[in-house]
């Protein structure tokens, strides 16, 4: 593809990061009216995806530990499922099995989950599991 000779912004790098900073500045400029998504071009030493976001497992979870990625984690799945066809985004659900000695830190997670209004469903002990498995 031909560069164009000048841009207004220029974003270095066609991963995730670029890609989804083109996006938003695309959507704030043409709401506040100063401009399109016509104003950004995306550059890229190699290819679109050519680094971590191309070889990614492509799982989309709430689910990490430190207790300030909830808000963030649940923000940006809801902007997956603000548009799955677009963003060629299949949720299927997302599943944590842990040892024994981390369920305290998981019954935590839940907990910051249900707080938010994140739905999650947290199941105790091998009975509960072993029927929810089989369910
Ligand atoms: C094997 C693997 C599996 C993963 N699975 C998951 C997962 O399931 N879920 C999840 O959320 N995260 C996952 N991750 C993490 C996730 O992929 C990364 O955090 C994310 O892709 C990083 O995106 P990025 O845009 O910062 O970097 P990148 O995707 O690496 O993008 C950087 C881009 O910049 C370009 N670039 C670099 N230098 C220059 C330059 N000088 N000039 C021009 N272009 C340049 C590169 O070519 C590249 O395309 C996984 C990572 C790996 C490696």
């Amino acid at each position: 593809m031909a560069l164009p000779t000048s841009a207004r912004y220029v974003i270095i790098g066609s991963g995730i990061h670029g890609l989804s900073t083109a996006w938003n500045l695309a959507r704030d400029l043409r709401s506040s009216g100063r401009g399109s998504g016509a104003d950004i071009v995306v550059i890229d030493k190699s290819g679109v995806g050519a680094g971590a976001s191309g070889i990614a497992c492509g799982v989309i979870r709430n689910n990490y530990f430190q207790p300030a990625m909830r808000e963030l984690m649940a923000h940006s799945v809801s902007v997956w499922d603000s548009d799955p066809e677009a963003f060629s985004y299949h949720p299927v659900g997302y599943m944590q099995i842990s040892h024994e000695a981390m369920r305290d830190d998981v019954a935590s997670i839940a907990a910051q989950q249900a707080a938010i209004g994140y739905s999650s469903t947290f199941v105790e002990g091998a009975a509960a599991s072993d029927s929810y498995m089989k369910g």
